[in-house]
């Protein structure tokens, strides 16, 4: 285990990047987390935005470790199945996190075939304490808001900011808010000054300025503006109606292994994790769901796995 130290106060643009998913009827999202410089805000460790798009969303069983993938839909329905025996119509509004500890099974299709879907998955790393624990999954349809005056709000879904929480299980401190904007609205949000923090575009054209109003800079297209550390605050500017989800938290202390769907330490927890898949091991479970379809791991790399350094 390494700590990293606070980085200071940033203001660094992270670009989302197009990742096409395999399957039949593949989709395209846009990842803005991990990044080469930056596997980590806090404990998030991976961003995808599904959408906006029409499309028909075909996620097969596949499993995950190691971390919780907290679900956030904003337009359109998916339902969730796992190898709990949850069964779960995704909505938006509704938070669906699913804390996969040693080992879940998962499957996510769409509800209506070829309707408008836009979500966000974001996947958060467990700390060592727990990140070979118990199998979890949790829907919170309510969710407290904090207003930050000039008719924007912030929804918490997970974690705390100025001391609203989230009901929400986190294994780390940490901090995830919808911030909804009305056109003209300049908002300060308040930030914890030991955390790092990031600001994800999700709609509309938002500025994000310094205490003093210099421009930090202004995401677009599912980018992150990332801040840094030791910050009490930022404030935000919606020329027009925005949208925004805020990341953040305590500098994760641990340099991540992320491979396929699992997130680890080493390469021989990774290939473990693999083999048991492919050999169908009741760590995983099964989703019981008729005609069920795998899917299979991909290969190893022929070379080692390592840790990914962050280099921010
Ligand atoms: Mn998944």
């Amino acid at each position: 285990m390494t700590m990293h130290e606070r980085p200071g106060p940033r203001a660094i643009m992270l670009e989302a990047r197009d990742v096409p998913l395999g399957g039949l009827r593949a989709m395209t999202v846009r990842r803005a987390l991990p990044q080469r410089a930056l596997p980590t805000i806090g404990a998030w460790c991976f961003v995808d935005r599904f959408g906006p798009q029409v499309t028909t969303m075909t996620v097969d069983a596949h499993p995950h470790t190691g971390l919780q993938t907290v679900t956030w839909p904003l337009t359109g329905e998916a339902r969730h199945r796992d190898s709990l025996g949850s069964h779960v119509v995704l909505r938006p509004g509704a938070l669906n996190l699913m804390t996969a500890g040693h080992g879940i099974a998962h499957t996510e299709h769409s509800v209506t075939p070829q309707t408008m879907l836009d979500a966000i998955q974001f996947w958060v790393a467990l700390p060592e304490e727990t990140r070979d624990g118990d199998a979890a999954f949790e829907t919170h349809a309510s969710l407290p808001e904090v207003d930050l005056g000039g008719g924007a709000r912030a929804t918490v879904v997970m974690g705390e900011l100025a001391g609203v929480r989230s009901p929400a299980t986190v294994h780390t401190p940490l901090v995830g808010v919808q911030i909804d904007l009305p056109a003209g609205a300049t908002v300060p949000v308040p930030l914890e000054p030991h955390w790092e923090h990031g600001v994800l575009q999700v709609t509309g054209d938002v500025e994000v300025l310094d205490t003093d109003g210099g421009a930090l800079g202004a995401p677009r297209d599912s980018a992150i503006l990332y801040l840094g550390t030791d910050r009490r605050s930022v404030t935000l500017r919606a020329p027009s109606d925005a949208r925004v989800f805020l990341l953040g938290g305590e500098p994760f202390p641990d340099d991540l292994l992320m491979w396929w769907n699992f997130v680890g330490r080493s390469h021989q927890e990774i290939a473990d994790a693999r083999e048991a898949w492919e050999a169908h091991d009741a760590r995983f479970g099964t989703v019981p769901e008729a005609n069920a379809v795998r899917i299979p791991a991909p290969p190893l790399p022929a070379v080692r796995l390592t840790p990914r350094r962050r280099r921010l």
